[in-house]
């Protein structure tokens, strides 16, 4: 792939490239993009930026101010995999045209700052993350219908959720059994083939994959996991993954879903969050304390369980997060580190001796984030927990699903809405804005628009479970 705007023509050549479609993040993870034939396209894009009206952009600019400049970085060139027409893609970071810094609300932005800051500390220069979405794919057409019956019960068979579900009259014969996907080989896991042309796709665009498999959801969960990578370019990959997932799920008459918790009663869908920190090439998180961590890796997860409930507000971003972390299905309900505890928050695996694989695995976090955003605030999260030496407290190697409510209650819990995920935030952001990397803008309208946009819009509509509990009132 090339690195400069020079090689960048030379690959538009070689690819025979008619287009150049321009893509950046809101604050909220989703892309946004705008294309270009190429003969618009020179030399002076990379420097001056193509000019767009932020105003429309959730969040983002107020309509008197809303020229804005986004700015391509010619390393991120690939070849756009789903259009038609040849055409490379470029992802933007967004600048002001008249100061000509860096916008304070671009996620990208958000997350170029942490590094720097990351290394002005001295702590470290590098922060590796690896993440590992997961995601649910259903029937195109059938979406709606899915999603509705989903909220009230769970079907007993995977194939009717894969195949149609089976409505008076229709398949009768064999069906896969509830959570009878994962993790049998086909035909129990129907979904291998749709994985294998997802997995084809991202290794194109430069992705590295690790494995793929069958999720523990009923209706046809997935996972695909990506080999770990610099923190900014896993945030790039993240929207490239998310983007080719569901365009070759589009392809082949199904629709994926990343949302946290489409499914009552089944797992929901998670994106732990592996994350080390290393100086000059040097891993930093190993050493001879509590499951072979260094002091220095006990302090950073004990930021992430102090700055824990303010972290979930921007890793599990959605008020859908919330069904998730609840106990039984595998995701996490404390704030406490455990070397083996899947229903902890910070595990520290322990399948390598290496001192380069010691990591903290924060399981919170779900695919509805801003990769930018979340890798960002749990890298800062640990950031604090060394500058300040935060102790992480005992560790939790318990099950802690057989906890009483009591014993429960006694544990650091995570927040059980978005709405206090967003309260926690808003007294406690301090270890975000160090360093001028979070602005205090950015997450005022990301905090502003939860609330109005999500949490009020949702509460104004009756649930359809109140009927079941309320009709006959
Ligand atoms: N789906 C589970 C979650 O919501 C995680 C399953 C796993 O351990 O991979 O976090
Ligand atoms: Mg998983
Ligand atoms: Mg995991």
């Amino acid at each position: 792939f090339p690195t400069s705007p020079s090689e960048f023509f030379d690959f538009c050549k070689e690819h025979n490239v008619q287009q150049l479609d321009l893509k950046f993040c809101d604050i909220f993870g989703a892309w946004q993009h705008c294309t270009y034939p190429i003969d618009m396209v020179d030399d002076g894009v990379f420097e001056d930026g193509f000019g767009f009206d932020g105003s429309s952009i959730r969040g983002w600019q107020a309509i008197n101010e809303s020229d804005m400049l986004a700015v391509p970085d010619p390393s991120s060139a690939r070849i756009d995999p789903f259009f038609g027409t040849p055409t490379v893609s470029l992802i933007a970071d967004i600048y002001d045209p008249i100061t000509k810094q860096a916008y304070d609300k671009d996620p990208r932005g958000v997350a170029k700052r942490g590094i720097e800051y990351l290394k002005q500390t001295g702590i470290a220069d590098t922060c590796f993350i690896g993440p590992e979405p997961e995601f649910f794919v259903f029937d195109d057409v059938r979406y709606m219908s899915t999603q509705r019956s989903a909220m009230y019960e769970i079907d007993s068979s995977e194939a009717a959720w894969n195949t149609g579900r089976s409505e008076e009259g229709g398949n009768l014969g064999h069906k896969v059994g509830y959570k009878g996907g994962y993790f049998p080989v086909s035909p129990s896991d129907t979904m291998h083939d749709l994985r294998s042309a997802m997995v084809a796709e991202l290794q194109k665009v430069g992705i590295v994959v690790e494995a793929h498999h069958h999720e523990v959801g009923t209706a046809g969960q997935c996972e695909i996991d990506m080999k770990f990578s610099p923190l900014i370019q896993m945030a790039d990959q993240f929207l490239w993954y998310k983007y080719i997932i569901k365009n070759v799920a589009k392809q082949h008459g199904k629709t994926v879903t990343f949302m946290p918790k489409p499914i009552f009663e089944d797992n929901g869908s998670g994106m732990h969050t592996h994350i080390s920190l290393w100086k000059g090439g040097d891993p930093l998180m190993a050493g001879d304390g509590y499951a072979g961590m260094s002091e220095t890796g006990l302090h950073a997860i004990g930021g992430i369980i102090k700055h824990g409930r303010a972290l979930i507000a921007l890793s599990n971003p959605t008020a859908n997060s919330f069904h998730r972390l609840v106990p039984g299905f595998e995701a996490p309900v404390t704030l406490a580190m455990s070397q083996r505890n899947r229903s902890a928050s910070c595990r520290i695996p322990m399948y390598s001796p290496s001192p380069k694989a010691k990591r903290v695995e924060f399981r919170c976090p779900d695919p509805s984030a801003c990769g930018y955003l979340s890798f960002t605030a749990l890298m800062m999260a640990m950031i604090d927990g060394i500058q300040n030496k935060i102790d992480p407290g005992e560790p939790l190697d318990r099950d802690i699903y057989d906890m009483t409510p009591e014993e429960l209650a006694e544990t650091n819990v995570a927040p059980k809405s978005l709405g206090e995920a967003l309260d926690a935030l808003e007294a406690d952001h301090d270890f975000l804005t160090a360093g001028d990397v979070f602005s205090e803008g950015l997450l005022k309208s990301f905090m502003e628009h939860k609330r109005e946009e999500e949490i009020d819009q949702i509460r104004l509509r009756p649930h359809p479970f109140e009927f079941d509990l309320y009709y006959d009132c």
